[in-house]
């Protein structure tokens, strides 16, 4: 038998649906607007501070409300002995509750094994990396496609799978998905 399949996936746009698809445009306006208004060093990855900043960062990711309709594809193919499943998200560590809380419905039976968030609140690219190269990923699947140029990078071992948007649905990109569905269809007959 083939050896299985080490597949991560991000949580936000990726395991739960998100109708904004992405928040990069939101994350980008933050980058931009912050060192103008605090005098701020520009290029520093931004990190909601205030409290006012971190309730408006928890409220935008209550947007990803409910679970993705390819989940059920990812046990099958985990029961089935074809992948392993992994989640990881940059989520900062004062998300953590509602990371929890959506483990705790995705993972009712213990699907996936292994699920980690970004705890030390390193910058979110970097938090991605470090977690794809130390649990060797053969795929990892991300919905935000600066950071899927940026992994093509920094983890080239790794096949980055997009699930993209109708925004950026011209660029083009050899592993390109319009839903989860259709890219566990992919791996499904690419193992
Ligand atoms: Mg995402």
């Amino acid at each position: 038998m083939a050896k299985k399949l080490k597949v991560g996936f991000d949580l936000d746009g990726v395991i739960l649906y998100n109708p904004l698809r992405t928040l990069r445009p939101v994350a980008s306006f933050f980058k931009f607007i912050k060192p103008v208004l605090f005098h701020e060093k520009a290029n520093a990855f931004y990190f909601p501070n205030s409290p006012l900043e971190k309730s408006v960062w928890k409220l935008l990711h209550k947007t990803s409300f409910r679970v993705a309709d390819g989940v059920t594809d990812i046990k099958t193919l985990a029961q089935q002995g074809v992948i392993e499943p992994y989640i990881i998200t940059a989520r900062y560590s004062f998300l953590k509750d509602d990371f929890y809380y959506w483990i705790k419905r995705l993972n009712n039976q213990p699907y996936f094994r292994y699920y980690h968030y970004n705890k030390d609140d390193i910058q979110p690219n970097a938090f991605k990396e470090k977690m794809i190269s130390e649990l060797k990923l053969d795929v990892f699947v991300e919905d935000n496609w600066g950071v899927i140029q940026r992994l093509n990078n920094s983890v080239p071992k790794t096949k980055i799978f997009w699930i993209s948007n109708s925004l950026d649905w011209h660029i083009p990109y050899h592993y390109k998905f319009s839903s989860l569905e259709e890219a566990i269809l992919y791996l499904s007959k690419h193992p």
